[in-house]
């Protein structure tokens, strides 16, 4: 039934027993109680790629195999056996599974739909961490050998690839990739196809759905991202942002009991998914990478209930009522009994002539595992002298021929942490240039050539240098709340005691107690994380905040 019966997750370099454990007779009672028991016969199918509602199974008895449909067949992923299970984090997101389940042998199996699997999991902590564990490691494996229901096509020198790439690695979605610059034979096929240069790249959603040069929005339909929304329904909390400040709110939330809906207007992760390697994250000696912290939190915050929307995010806050509507960007009007902003900051864009010609193909904001592939080996320039491209710059060394670091001021001792500074002052594949600004950016199509200028002397020099990462700060992402609640002078939202008589007086504030700490000048509304006003820019106060303010959203949903 299958192109070749060897299966293709080996589990290379994670352990298989983690990957696929076997339950111990005690523990499958302990599932049984969640769910119920059904018989199977063989060629049976239990789930289908892409389908919406998907159970968890343990079998107890004969065989399930997990294949990967394709054109040409079906691909074996695992056999699994009596005691095994079903199951990727996609079950635990609500997210379509992207593989097929069948009977390969009649038995029997144990059924349980996923709120029950998540009622299991939030109650039973042995069985918890050996599913999470098992799930986790399905992913990475599948994310490893490219295993996933998408195909990607396009150039590493066009910035709607790049932008592709982040969606679908920030979401932990698997692909596979064919780079049009070294596969000709792609290329004259979508020539024949007329597809133009415009309409690069394009994705193979599922085996079926084509789609030329597509949004996050169209991707993350296609693939089922989004659960729907249910406008009548009532939230008790909505989380609009999902960088660590949402993310922490949302684990607390619902693991508290609140029915919690997490608005994202782009991936999940903010800021904190775009670091290489975050090392002051206590409880990480060794550090992590953003992207990996905040998958982390993402699963937790799935695994107690909450909902997430990728791809789609506020971009109104109505106040006028006792109760907060958030209208989000397919136009759809979402009602809270409380409201957290978590939607932190956004890098700024240097003004410079061309700069936008070049976002993604040569100009870059995040250094991530993404962007250093596509620039290993060579020269690349970090611009910025904080903490964001120090790290960077430190993480680019490791891949690049050489680093350029460019700052317009004397040094870094002001604004760089000590620890940074000495692997960058250790580092020989790193060049500090002080006292040094970018002023032009040149090339066609893709970045080529840049010029930069050294004070006091006014030296300006060409360099045929084809990567530049600007790391130069964020502006608050607060324009969407259109004055909906007060705002310092740099468009940070004031919270608690930093609310003036005048700025309450302002916002109506119509109750007898004063804001409490993380609350906006609107009742029930609050503010975490970078996007209040002086808040410390870190993860680890973030994600403080956020877990904070869900003891605040209690006490105003008893109100
Ligand atoms: C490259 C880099 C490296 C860093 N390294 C470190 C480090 O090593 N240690 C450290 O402590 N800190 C580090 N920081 C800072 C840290 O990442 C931030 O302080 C932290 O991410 C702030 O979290 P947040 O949730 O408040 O906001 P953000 O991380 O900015 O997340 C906000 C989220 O809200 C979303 N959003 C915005 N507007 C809307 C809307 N209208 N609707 C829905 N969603 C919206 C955004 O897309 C984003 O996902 C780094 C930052 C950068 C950029």
């Amino acid at each position: 039934m299958t192109n070749n019966d060897r299966p293709v997750l080996l589990t290379q370099g994670l352990p298989a027993e983690k990957m696929f454990p076997k339950l111990s007779p005690a523990q499958i009672a302990r599932v049984a109680v969640h769910g119920r028991l059904r018989a199977i016969k063989r060629g049976d199918l239990l789930f289908e790629v892409g389908e919406q509602v998907v159970p968890f199974f343990v079998i107890t008895a004969g065989e399930v195999e997990i294949v990967r449909p394709s054109v040409t067949g079906e691909t074996l992923i695992r056999l699994l056996q009596p005691g095994q299970f079903t199951g990727e984090v996609n079950l635990l997101s609500g997210r379509p599974p992207m593989v097929r389940a069948r009977a390969r042998e009649s038995g029997e199996l144990i059924e349980l739909d996923r709120e029950r699997l998540l009622a299991l999991v939030q109650t039973d902590s042995e069985l918890s961490e050996i599913i999470m564990r098992a799930f986790i490691f399905r992913r990475l494996e599948l994310i490893s050998q490219g295993l996933g229901d998408v195909v990607l096509i396009g150039s590493n020198h066009c910035s709607g690839t790049l932008r592709v790439k982040e969606f679908l690695t920030r979401n932990s979605h698997p692909y596979s990739y064919i780079d049009l610059d070294r596969d000709v034979d792609v290329q004259q096929m979508l020539d024949r196809f007329q597809v133009s240069l415009g309409e690069i790249p394009v994705l193979i959603c599922r085996g079926d759905v084509v789609l030329r040069n597509p949004t996050s929005q169209q991707i993350a339909s296609c693939l089922g991202f989004n659960q729907a929304i249910d406008e009548r329904q009532v939230q008790d909390l909505v989380i609009v942002g999902a960088g660590p400040s949402g993310l922490a709110a949302a684990v607390y939330g619902a693991s508290e009991g609140l029915d919690v809906l997490i608005l994202e207007s782009d991936v999940p992760g903010g800021q904190a998914g775009s670091s290489s390697r975050i090392e002051n994250y206590l409880g990480f000696p060794l550090g992590i990478s953003g992207q990996e912290l905040t998958e982390r939190a993402r699963n937790q915050a799935q695994k107690f209930g909450a909902r997430l929307v990728v791809a789609n995010g506020a971009r109104r806050l109505t106040c006028d009522q006792r109760l907060r509507t958030v209208e989000i960007e397919t136009g759809a009007r979402l009602s809270a009994r409380a409201v957290i902003i978590a939607t932190g900051a956004q890098y700024r864009k240097p003004v410079l002539e061309n700069l936008s010609r070049f976002e993604g193909a040569g100009v870059y904001f995040a250094a991530t595992f993404t962007e250093a592939q596509i620039c290993a080996g060579e020269d690349v320039i970090v611009v910025g002298g904080g903490n964001s491209a120090g790290q960077a710059a430190v993480f680019l060394a490791q891949t690049a021929k050489r680093v350029h670091l460019l700052v317009r001021s004397e040094g870094l001792a002001k604004s760089m942490s000590r620890y940074l500074i000495s692997r960058i002052e250790g580092n020989a594949g790193i060049a500090l240039r002080t006292h040094t600004e970018l002023t032009g950016l040149e090339g066609n199509g893709h970045l080529e050539r840049v010029r930069w200028r050294t004070r006091p002397a006014e030296n300006v020099e060409t360099r045929d240098i084809r990567h530049v990462f600007f790391m130069t700060g964020a502006d608050p992402s607060t324009r969407w709340l259109d004055g909906c609640v007060a705002l310092d002078e740099k468009g940070f939202i004031k919270t608690g005691p930093d609310l003036l008589p005048e700025d309450l007086a302002a916002a109506h504030w119509p109750l007898g107690r004063p804001p409490h700490l993380l609350e906006t000048s609107r009742p029930g509304v609050f503010a975490v994380g970078d996007v209040r006003a002086g808040s410390i820019k870190r993860v680890a106060s973030a994600v403080g905040e956020g877990s904070i303010a869900i003891g605040f959203v209690h006490q105003v949903l008893n109100e």
